[in-house]
């Protein structure tokens, strides 16, 4: 647990390394320390750097300015959406905003109540807590932070047996900024204590375009604007992946020692890595035929299909299917996700009549 601002804590390092299972061609394990550290230093700083999702930003303006206007903290904010779509960044870009400091954690790295009995008193005024994967939180570890969220108090039980007494803390009035992939796994208890909703939804094309450019200008890779778009188009509606797409380019060309990358080139690399052109990798396709071939187009239950694969769920859940949903190759119906007309057409494949009566 690291106070600063504007810095990364290793637990969201962590979450680095599992988001980036989205793309089989690298495996978390073979995300190198170099990606990690790029990574960090690509994150936007201020509000003005940060690209797209103009309604939260809009919204997040004004809750911003009033509070400073009023020299109050702001109400506790929970940020959802997909990994990889910077909730992160805007959690560290609301306290660079404020002035603030920003103390980071994560829901499973709260094991128990007594965990954030250190962090909590630590906080000072108008400082940001920010715990990402905020509906892993255990049971106990969330009771406890509804008093600290509701009235910036916690009760902490000191000695044992008939000795034991409660002793009430007063905390410096502080924000909570919880993230979340799920937001329907989270309580409603939990959920009723924030103020603030945002929803990051997957970045438009041409947002991911720009986002690529800035980065390329920070790590001084020459593209232009066509190959800029040709990876964004390919990147999963998803900042974190448009980023690890740009320095997987930037490794191919150094090594063939290419000067500058255009469309032609990086189409050519992206393809060699497997990435095709709607920006589906292996492990994508692997699902869809499944789908497809094993379960006949569905509907399939996510455990049948995850056991099918040899994945996790939560690898599935997380952050395989929000994009194939959401890009249209994918149906989630009460009975079970089925793959859509759009699956078969991108693997090449005929619906059979029975396949067809699903869409
Ligand atoms: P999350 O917490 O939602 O998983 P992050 O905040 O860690 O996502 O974002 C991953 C990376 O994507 C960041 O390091 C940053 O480089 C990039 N990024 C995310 N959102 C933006 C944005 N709006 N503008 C520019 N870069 C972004």
């Amino acid at each position: 647990m690291r106070k600063e601002t504007g810095d990364y804590s290793p637990l969201s390092k962590r979450q680095v390394l599992l988001d980036n299972r989205s793309n089989s061609f690298l495996k978390p394990s073979e995300e190198t320390e170099e990606d990690i550290i790029l990574n960090i230093s690509l994150r936007p700083k201020k509000l003005s750097e940060f690209i797209g999702q103009k309604e939260a930003v809009d919204n997040l303006k004004v809750c911003l300015t009033a509070a400073k206007q009023r020299k109050e903290p702001l109400e506790h904010i929970l940020l959802s959406g997909p990994a990889g779509l910077g909730k992160t960044s805007l959690s560290h870009i609301i306290a660079h905003e404020m002035g603030t400091k920003i103390t980071a954690t994560s829901g499973p790295a709260i094991t128990k109540a007594g965990d954030l009995i250190g962090i909590l008193t630590n906080l000072g005024k108008g400082d940001i807590l920010f715990i990402d994967e905020i509906h892993r939180l255990s049971k106990v570890v969330e009771e406890f932070l509804y008093p600290a969220m509701e009235s910036f108090q916690i009760d902490f039980i000191i000695d044992k047996g008939p000795y034991a007494k409660t002793i009430k803390f007063n905390l410096k009035p502080f924000t909570l900024v919880g993230a979340t992939t799920r937001s329907g796994l989270l309580s409603a208890p939990l959920r009723s204590r924030f103020g603030i909703f945002y929803h990051l939804d997957f970045y438009r094309i041409e947002d991911l375009s720009v986002i690529i450019r800035h980065s390329a200008k920070l790590l001084s890779i020459d593209i232009d604007e066509e190959a800029s778009r040709e990876i964004a188009a390919r990147a999963r509606g998803t900042p974190r992946i448009a980023n690890r797409l740009l320095r997987r380019v930037r490794d191919y060309t150094q090594v063939s020692k290419i000067k500058s990358i255009n469309r032609e080139i990086a189409g050519q690399i992206l393809d060699n890595l497997g990435i095709d052109k709607a920006g589906l990798d292996e492990i994508d396709r692997k699902v869809l035929k499944s789908i497809v071939d094993s379960f006949a187009g569905g509907p399939v239950g996510v455990n049948s299909l995850a056991a099918s694969l040899n994945e996790e769920v939560d690898t599935i859940v997380d952050t395989i299917e929000p994009y194939l949903l959401k890009a249209g190759y994918l149906k989630r119906t009460s009975r079970g996700r089925i793959a859509t007309a759009l699956a078969y057409e991108h693997l090449g494949l005929k619906p059979k009549e029975k396949q067809k009566e699903l869409f």
